[in-house]
């Protein structure tokens, strides 16, 4: 039970914000607790209010890969805001992130910035419609690609290939065009697509699931994907708008050997500020206007501080880019060490991890509700949910995964 000044703050939050938050796993249903109130951050670290310290694995859902406050993030966002907040019109920062983005995601020649990977992914399939002349789109069964309304999307009973609607708010009518199939099922997709192959503008995909557990890729399905798209004349969009930079410095495309046509961004790219972005070849970019008749406008894309803090995240970035192996070790320290105790123990779970991110998933019902109000009370923030992926950053330390554990041990105790 919260106390001090959370509990205070909590109580006025429940007055004025729907169910006390402002997006729904924020308020901790899925594990039955109060939500957490955050007041500051500092590298790995989080605090409440009332001055509790937690070691921080959510990272504003992976947004933030140097940690809180990063100095040189900060510098820059303040640089950039003493200058103006926003223009409305063109500024250099915008050019500079949209370079640096390119030299890492090679198979990209012009980028659009948005202010938020729903935005990104909500441009990347207009423009795939736009280009191709076709309405259907294709996408996995739970995967997540923002809150677009036919995006929120899955599968129904049975072998319907054709969506039901995952939020109430959203017609029938607006899912019309929407196609599920199941991930990593090669035969099922070709089976859409002899069915309606010439009617889809794009097939979307998370390359790496974060959004129903950690996926680690099926890289022979990704590629069948991406031969059967190129056969039906279908552009295929990986929504990396969380795997980007998250792996290595660039899209997590690259390392897999494959080349979609649009790419969304998002999270890191912004440095821990609303941000968007989707890219690709030159011919299907100019479609999009000015250049092209294909509409997206947007009174905040580009804005120059949020493009500060992506511009100051990826040269840091860049300069640790050989990191990423000890980031991915580091992650894999924490895990195996959480499941060695688990198995010492008896506990039925499993954790999936794919470099640095990682999901439990407990066997029991109520193992996991159990395991994650320990760790919170002990001082680790967890995502609070087993669909919701976990994070290292670049400030967390080998002590710090080390404390985590020795939490961890206490905490599985009370399973
Ligand atoms: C976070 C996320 C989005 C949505 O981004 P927002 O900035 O929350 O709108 C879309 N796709 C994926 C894969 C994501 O992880």
């Amino acid at each position: 039970m919260a106390q001090g000044v959370t509990k205070n703050l909590l109580n006025r939050a429940q007055r004025h914000l729907v169910g006390g938050v402002n997006s729904p796993v924020r308020a901790f249903n899925y594990v039955g607790e109060e939500p957490l109130l955050i007041k500051r951050g500092r590298g790995c670290r989080v605090y409440d209010y009332d001055g509790k310290e937690y070691i921080d694995y959510v990272l504003s859902w992976g947004s933030l890969i140097l940690g809180h406050a990063f100095p040189s993030v900060i510098n820059a966002v303040s640089k950039a805001a003493r200058s103006g907040l926003s223009f409305g019109a063109t500024n250099q920062r915008e050019i500079e992130l949209a370079e640096m983005i390119k030299t890492a995601v090679p198979f990209v020649d012009k980028l659009r910035f948005v202010s938020s990977g729903t935005e990104a992914v909500m441009g990347a399939i207009r423009l795939a419609r736009g280009c191709t002349g076709r309405d259907k789109i294709l996408k996995f069964n739970n995967s997540y690609h923002g809150h677009a309304d036919y995006l929120l999307a899955s599968a129904g009973s049975g072998l319907a290939t054709f969506g039901i609607p995952q939020s109430k708010g959203v017609p029938l009518d607006f899912i019309r065009h929407t196609l599920i199939s199941p991930y990593g099922d090669i035969e099922r997709l070709e089976r859409v697509f002899r069915k309606y192959g010439k009617d889809i503008a794009a097939v979307i995909v998370e390359p790496a699931g974060a959004n129903y557990g950690v996926v680690v890729p099926d890289i022979a399905f990704l590629k069948s994907a991406r031969s059967l798209t190129r056969k039906y004349g279908v552009l295929l969009i990986f929504d990396e708008v969380i795997t980007g930079f998250r792996f290595h410095f660039g899209a997590l495309a690259s390392i897999s050997g494959l080349t979609p046509d649009l790419v969304c961004l998002g999270k890191i790219i912004g440095g821990g500020l609303p941000v968007g972005a989707y890219g690709g070849g030159r011919r299907i970019m100019r479609n999009l206007a000015p250049e092209g008749r294909v509409y997206q406008a947007s009174t905040f894309a580009g804005n120059p501080v949020v493009m500060a803090a992506g511009i100051a995240t990826l040269k840091t970035l860049s300069a640790l880019r050989r990191g990423y192996k000890g980031l991915e070790l580091l992650t894999a320290r924490l895990t195996d060490g959480i499941k060695r105790e688990g198995v010492s123990r008896d506990i039925d779970f499993e954790i999936s991890r794919f470099g640095a991110m990682f999901s439990f998933k407990f066997k029991r019902k109520g193992d996991f509700e159990k395991f994650y109000g320990a760790m919170r009370k002990l001082g680790v923030f967890f995502a609070p949910s087993e669909f919701e992926a976990n994070f290292l950053s670049f400030s967390h330390t080998r002590k710090d995964v080390d404390k985590t554990l020795a939490k961890a041990r206490e905490a599985l105790w009370k399973i």
